[in-house]
């Protein structure tokens, strides 16, 4: 009984520092820190990065923001 309660400890715990990111479906070695929490979406910085780097109207930049849309739908 002992061992089952600690283990729901450590799961939740490791849920809470180690958030999956949304477009990419990777978790960053930082954390919360390696990326930003929007609308309770999580996005590692690595896209955030992407993201910046993107110009408006390409094709890249349409299906990111067609990605991140699905994200809230
Ligand atoms: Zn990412």
């Amino acid at each position: 009984m002992q061992a089952k309660s600690v283990f729901a400890k450590n799961c939740a715990r490791k849920g809470q520092v180690l958030p999956r990111c949304k477009l990419c479906d990777e978790v960053p070695e930082e954390g919360l820190r390696g990326g930003y929490l929007i609308n309770g979406i999580f996005i590692c910085r690595g896209c955030e990065a992407v993201i910046m780097r993107l110009q408006v109207g390409t094709p890249d930049y349409e299906e990111m923001l067609n990605r991140i849309k699905k994200l809230w739908e």
